[in-house]
């Protein structure tokens, strides 16, 4: 509004609306209107997009001294709360409505860059642009997904109630937001838990900010591979890696190697079909055997390292060969960078995951080879307990919480601190939140979740106390 304020000051404005006035004996009011026409037109002919978005504050802040010229009040919301569903609003009507009425606008006209959306989105109201609306649709009930951009006029009472349903959860989510953004995840008597988050590809990123996570402990590397016709090159993967480690700004950002196999199935990489893919070819078995892979995404991981804090986590390890052996490939890669004079982080730290029986059985010896451990507890639900993560029919046998697998838990943890590393859980148990206290209790150290568990969790951990196990 200072910028509308300037503009009622620019002295072009002002000069056209006074030589309207003197030269063709018009009023004020049509002197106002054509400079304001005219300097939309031309705002809008322009490049930019963000100058051409500024056409609709010349209009508005035109409108609104024809109005007051006119002696026009200005426009309100109705008694009752409402969407407001218009041909276009302007950044001044939009403000100056009352928000506790105002459930939300639709309007057919307008651009994301506009002032109206950008005061819509500081507002949080839901608000759609560019609809085809309609006469007929006043007065009746209606849903706007501010998410997926749909309008639902009359919905149906299971479409209402699982809105509402979704609208209470985002309701919870900004509530958590509100209370527990910026705080450290401590219990009450300063015990510390790392709450870092899940995600699959750099579209994921603002969604960890949003939700103040810690660190990233399980970036699905595969995502890239999966998300693409061909085998994305070194300097892809680089620039994938480089743009977390910088967005996140020193914060850690563990990115595990290539798991693909099982379900994930890439059609470039023209795998042999599988009896059981699950225990078969899969991860870092196959990466071992297709160094032409593995190498290019290990150099682009160490690259990378340079401008953040990447830790590099190997998946589906069975046997400590293979974290040798994958050891010694990142060794080899390092003395090729060093050759070149190319940078990265000479001490990089490599852990695991934790997936398979053998893994969290052999973890006092893994410990001493590796720097960390993070458990997957889908895949070590489905190999400890031989069920089929894949089948619905038999949901009712997968129990991650099976005693089984919470002693596997306690295994790893108390293998890793006797050798000074650290252990947490990256599988979808870790964002569970019936166990979040025994997590802590148990000496997790760190538990990395989907970023809309990341508050939620944080909440548990600093209203609890750590008692021993
Ligand atoms: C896991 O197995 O728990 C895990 C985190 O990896 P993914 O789900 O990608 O197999
Ligand atoms: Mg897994």
């Amino acid at each position: 509004f200072e910028v509308h304020q300037m503009m009622l000051e620019d002295d072009d404005y002002n000069d056209s609306v006074k030589n309207i006035i003197t030269s063709q004996g018009l009023n004020a009011e049509y002197a106002v209107a054509t400079t304001g026409d005219n300097f939309s037109t031309m705002f809008a002919a322009m490049d930019d997009e963000y100058f051409q978005a500024r056409a609709v504050d010349v209009k508005d802040i035109s409108e609104r001294i024809i109005n007051i010229l006119m002696g026009i009040g200005e426009a309100t919301v109705s008694d009752e709360p409402s969407i407001i569903v218009a041909e276009d609003l302007a950044p001044s009507e939009t403000v100056q409505m009352d928000k506790s009425k105002l459930l939300g606008f639709v309007t057919r006209l307008g651009s994301s860059n506009s002032h109206t959306a950008i005061l819509a989105r500081t507002m949080n109201i839901p608000a759609l642009i560019q609809v085809d609306i309609k006469e007929e649709w006043n007065g009746k009930q209606a849903i706007i997904d501010g998410f997926s951009g749909k309008f639902i006029i009359e919905p149906e009472a299971d479409v209402l109630e699982e809105y509402q349903k979704k609208q209470a959860e985002q309701q919870e989510r900004r509530r958590l937001l509100a209370e527990q953004k910026g705080k450290p995840t401590v219990t009450k008597n300063g015990k510390a838990i790392k709450l870092f988050a899940n995600i699959g590809s750099v579209s994921d990123l603002q969604s960890v900010m949003e939700n103040d996570a810690a660190g990233i402990g399980l970036f699905r590397s595969e995502f890239l591979y999966l998300e693409s016709d061909a085998y994305p090159t070194e300097e892809e993967q680089f620039k994938a890696y480089k743009m977390v480690a910088e967005t996140m700004a020193g914060k850690k950002v563990i990115i595990r190697t290539l798991d693909v196999g099982g379900d994930k199935e890439i059609p470039y990489l023209a795998l042999e079909k599988e009896e059981n893919p699950f225990l078969g070819f899969r991860a870092i078995r196959l990466c071992l055997k297709r160094e032409d892979l593995y190498r290019p995404q290990l150099k682009a991981l160490l690259r990378a390292s340079a401008f953040g804090q990447i830790k590099i986590m190997i998946p589906m390890v069975t046997c400590i060969e293979e974290i040798r052996e994958a050891k010694a490939l990142i060794e080899e890669i390092k003395k090729e960078l060093d050759e070149k004079g190319i940078a990265y982080n000479k001490e990089i730290k490599v852990g695991i995951m934790v997936e398979t029986a053998a893994a969290s059985l052999m973890a006092d010896v893994f410990a001493k080879e590796v720097d960390f451990f993070s458990i997957g507890t889908n895949d070590l639900t489905q190999y400890t307990l031989a069920i089929d993560r894949q089948n619905e029919k038999l949901d009712e046998f997968y129990n991650p919480h099976h005693e089984a697998l919470l002693r596997m838990i306690q295994m790893v943890v108390d293998n890793a601190h006797k050798c000074g590393k650290w252990a947490g859980i990256c599988g979808e148990l870790g964002a569970d939140p019936t166990l979040t206290e025994q997590f802590v209790r148990m000496g997790v150290d760190e538990l990395s979740v989907a970023p809309s568990m990341v508050l939620k969790l944080r909440k548990i951990v600093r209203e609890m106390n750590k008692a021993e196990k």
